[in-house]
């Protein structure tokens, strides 16, 4: 077998006496790998690259596609750009896919049957980092859902499902309320779930899906989520199986993977070979199938479980009358070295035998909506706190066909008719729209803005309203 060329970063903290660890087990279990060694994190940022990588060792991870990175420093404040989320964006890795199983009774857990697979969006929603300030009192931060974006991760839960045996896909969103972004994103899984029939598939409103995972986790098998809930529970499930310092992530694009451990560099524990190097060693797992040595993947894992039921365990999970040993990084390593080709008893062996790397059709592009223009919010500073008012002077905007449908602060009808109780901020929506039934021009929306500047009002930024293929593609006010 040819040998695939990867990138391996060592971090920082304990980061580099776990990637020996892994790396030690893993070409001991006969990985098929080249390695080039580049240097992130710490000392780059520091030595004033605010990036936390060089333009070499950036050349590198683009020529090899394929990075192993341990853990790293950020730095406190000085504006140091966060080196994951850098990765992540610019080799559109889209897909986090983090398994959290629980290894009862070897690592305590409240959740002995825990075997959740969570697929996280990785670069869109919240996290495009669009905020402005947009009044003295209001600012706002875009949640971008697209299409495309949703189509992949959602085919990838599907394909990951069905790749490894895994026999239902839920998907978490928060659609009651964000109908237009979540609500895309749950249609997406409607649509794309109807072409795996057999697949089990279920749609849980985030809130009290978040609440049952945390209660009844075997109740799941993969979740897929948008980016912001999927960051946020996908700690939430590493760490009730037991430990978050047990498993590891993929960072999955369509050319390019980063696989790590989800835990941070513990400083504190760095250099005195006590890290446990599980988390790091299942991104190396997961690294193992992309590249398709499933073989391997699967004596390490078979190892490193049988390992791990012979009582053989580092500090952060040792338990007195459960646990034989007390080991330290490099003797955890040697262990599960030991125990290649050994499958582990009570806990279930693993097979990636049919589960290897999997590759997505090329996304394919819609053909373009009708759209039709029927209105405009006008988003407008005033720090007057009267609807009634602002009402008023919105309505000397009016003219042709074109008039003051509703005012709403934030989110909510205030005017007309709104309720004496509502509290206001100094940050106005006012909905234009045709009285006639006809579409309104990009000229009407310039004649508002003119008419607005002319009478002093402080537009801070417009939206328009549309139908796409004759479907309302904006949400109306919390109380309309
Ligand atoms: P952390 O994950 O480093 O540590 C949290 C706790 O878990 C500590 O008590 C630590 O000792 C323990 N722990 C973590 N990994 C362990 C392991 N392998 N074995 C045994 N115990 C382990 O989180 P933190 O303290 O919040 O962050 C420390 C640094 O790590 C920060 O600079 C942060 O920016 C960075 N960080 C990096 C990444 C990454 O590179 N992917 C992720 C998270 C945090």
């Amino acid at each position: 077998m040819s040998k695939t060329r990867i990138t391996v970063a060592k971090g920082d903290g304990i980061g580099p006496e776990i990637m020996d660890a892994t790396l030690r087990i893993i070409l001991a279990a006969g990985a098929q790998i080249e390695i080039d060694e580049i240097e992130v994190g710490e000392k780059v940022y520091l030595a004033g690259n605010t990036a936390g990588i060089s333009k070499e060792a950036w050349d590198t991870i683009i020529r090899n596609k394929i990075f192993l990175k341990a853990p790293i420093t950020t730095p406190q404040g000085g504006g140091y750009k966060s080196l994951n989320v850098t990765t992540r964006k610019t080799l559109a890795l889209y897909a986090n896919v983090r398994p959290c199983r629980s290894l009862h009774p070897f690592v305590e857990t409240k959740h002995p049957v825990m075997d959740v697979v969570i697929i996280r969006e990785n670069e869109e929603d919240l996290y495009a980092g669009i905020e402005h300030q947009q009044t003295d009192e209001v600012v706002q931060c875009l949640k971008l859902i697209s299409r495309p974006g949703s189509e992949k991760i959602i085919r990838y839960a599907f394909e990951y499902a069905r790749a490894y045996n895994r026999k239902k896909v839920t998907c978490f969103t928060k659609d009651n309320i964000m109908k237009q972004t979540d609500g895309l994103f749950h249609k997406i899984f409607d649509e794309i779930g109807a072409e795996y029939p057999d697949i089990e598939k279920e749609h849980w409103i985030v809130d009290i899906g978040a609440a049952k995972l945390a209660d009844t986790p075997e109740a799941f098998d993969v979740i897929v989520m948008p980016n912001l809930y999927g960051d946020v529970l996908s700690d939430v499930a590493a760490q009730i199986t037991g430990s978050v310092g047990l498993a590891g992530s993929a960072n999955i694009g369509d050319e390019y993977a980063m696989f790590e451990a989800i835990h941070g560099s513990a400083p504190r524990r760095a250099g005195q070979n006590v890290a446990n190097p599980s988390g790091l060693l299942q991104g190396a797992i997961l690294m193992l199938i992309h590249i398709g040595q499933g073989d391997v993947a699967e004596r390490v894992q078979n190892a490193w479980l049988k390992t791990l039921e012979d009582g053989i365990h580092t500090y952060d999970i040792y338990k007195e009358g459960v646990s034989k040993q007390k080991v330290g990084t490099s003797e955890f390593a040697d262990a599960v070295i030991a125990r290649l080709g050994q499958m582990p008893k009570t806990l279930k062996p693993v097979s990636f035998k049919a589960g290897t790397a999997f590759k997505l059709p090329k996304y394919e592009r819609k053909a373009p909506a009708k759209k039709d223009l029927v209105g405009v919010d006008l988003f407008v500073h005033w720090p007057g706190f009267n609807p009634n008012e602002i009402g008023k002077m919105m309505e000397a905007l009016n003219h042709d066909n074109v008039y003051l449908d509703m005012i709403t602060n934030r989110g909510v009808k205030v005017y007309p008719d709104g309720f004496e109780a509502t509290f206001c901020t100094d940050h106005w929506r006012c909905r234009f729209k045709t009285n006639d039934g006809k579409n309104l021009t990009k000229q009407q929306i310039i004649d508002l803005l003119t008419k607005a500047e002319a009478h002093g009002i402080d537009v801070i930024k417009t939206e328009n309203l549309y139908y796409f293929n004759g479907e309302r593609a904006f949400s109306l006010g919390q109380g309309q």
